[in-house]
């Protein structure tokens, strides 16, 4: 097979991991099949002991899984990465791999609702107990970690505030301490952000975003070193099933041979609206990390090589003006998804936010009048004519 490491980034998005059949088929194929027929009783029983490598069951090993797989592996510059069923399917894997009874994770407050509540509560019922602390300030992080703290986990930008960590900092103080930093990249994706490279351990992707980058499915990806998801993650992968589903991976192969174009175009009418927005007298505060006025601009040009797609800004009036203004649009998706060709726009205090309680939000930034938009692919000058309908 080819070494697709000497190739470049675009060049590897489209080409790395294919194995084309004796057909001679052009795109990648789909392989719909639960289990896989053996020659004969003795190579069954020789896939069964593992003297011979080869497909037996689609929960263990799929060709167009393995091909979503070699690709991913290649842009973030892992060794090895594991598909999941959903992007909370790669972190439920990734720290059943790595976790026991009595470990400690050390978490962003600023990540994912939905990944709060399983470190909080689910694992919290295993005897894995989470402390969260303030992604942006070094100092918490370095109070909080303990002896028992096993992972370090973060997202950046954050949502929806997009503030930035320093990666290369993070992991230094998690390898000082004899655990792991874990990078949800799903913000970035390998096109803007490799935190691998930057000394993280472990890379969670939600494929649903902008993998696939036109809302069609559910989906989500580890990558790191063999050493890591080639045991301890991968044997939960086989045994409690979490497994991608041949067409999903077909389509996030075919997502990532256009996922550089997108970000690229993503990023720049994000800049635009954004930098538009700082100049409407009815907006507050506009938070991107492409604008001088964030508070981590630089450390954002450092790490990354754009500054994405999602824009999040403050309208005066707090909710009853910033339902409104959503209420106003005409053609933007009011939906908390991120990441498609199509703009959405979301009220995150009352939304993806909406379970906390008023402090806990007070704490996290998020103000009434927030509103969160991912940035499509439709005509810029639409979507700002789009928003603007009532500002
Ligand atoms: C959506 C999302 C997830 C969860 O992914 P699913 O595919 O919905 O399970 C995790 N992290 C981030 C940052 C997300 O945006």
């Amino acid at each position: 097979m080819t070494d697709w490491n000497e190739f470049e980034f675009d060049t590897r998005a489209i080409r790395a991991g294919q194995v084309r059949t004796e057909e001679g088929e052009h795109s990648e194929a789909i392989f719909p099949t639960s289990s896989f027929v053996f020659k004969n009783a003795a190579q069954a029983a020789a896939r069964f002991a593992h003297t011979e490598e080869g497909n037996i069951y689609s929960r263990f090993t799929n060709p167009t899984v393995r091909t979503f797989e070699h690709r991913l592996a290649s842009l973030e510059g892992g060794e090895r990465c594991i598909a999941t069923s959903s992007g909370m399917a790669a972190i439920l894997t990734t720290c059943l791999g790595l976790l026991k009874a009595g470990d400690h994770i050390l978490a962003s407050r600023s990540i994912f609702g939905t990944t709060v509540n399983l470190f909080s509560n689910i694992l919290g019922r295993f005897g894995v107990e989470t402390t969260f602390v303030n992604l942006t300030d070094f100092s918490e992080w370095e109070a909080a970690i303990t002896p028992k703290t096993k992972l370090l986990f973060l997202e950046t930008p954050s949502n929806p505030l997009t503030e930035i960590a320093d990666i290369k900092q993070l992991a230094d103080l998690a390898h000082a301490h004899d655990s792991l930093l874990v990078v949800d990249n799903c913000f970035c994706t390998p096109v803007l952000q490799q935190p691998l490279s930057l000394g993280a351990d472990i890379i969670i992707h939600s494929a649903t975003k902008y993998l696939d980058g036109q809302g069609r499915c559910i989906g989500g990806a580890v990558v790191g070193p063999e050493s890591l998801l080639g045991t301890d993650i991968y044997s939960i992968m086989r045994s409690a099933g979490p497994t991608m589903s041949p067409f999903n991976a077909w389509v996030f192969t075919k997502g990532l041979e256009t996922l550089s174009l997108r970000m690229k175009a993503h990023c720049e009418s994000a800049l635009i609206l954004a930098q538009w927005l700082e100049q409407q007298p009815a907006i507050e505060r506009v938070y991107y990390p492409g604008l001088t006025s964030h508070a981590q601009h630089e450390l954002a040009k450092k790490q990354q090589t754009g500054f994405g797609g999602i824009v999040s800004f403050e309208v005066k009036g707090g909710k009853e003006q910033a339902w409104k203004l959503i209420d106003s649009t005409r053609f933007l998706s009011i939906t908390a998804n991120l990441g498609d060709t199509k703009t959405t726009i979301t009220h995150p205090a009352t939304t993806t936010h909406g379970r906390l309680t008023d402090e806990q939000r007070q704490t996290a930034g998020i103000k009434d009048g927030l509103i969160r938009i991912s940035v499509g692919l439709e005509n810029i000058s639409d979507i700002q004519a789009d928003i603007s309908r009532d500002i």
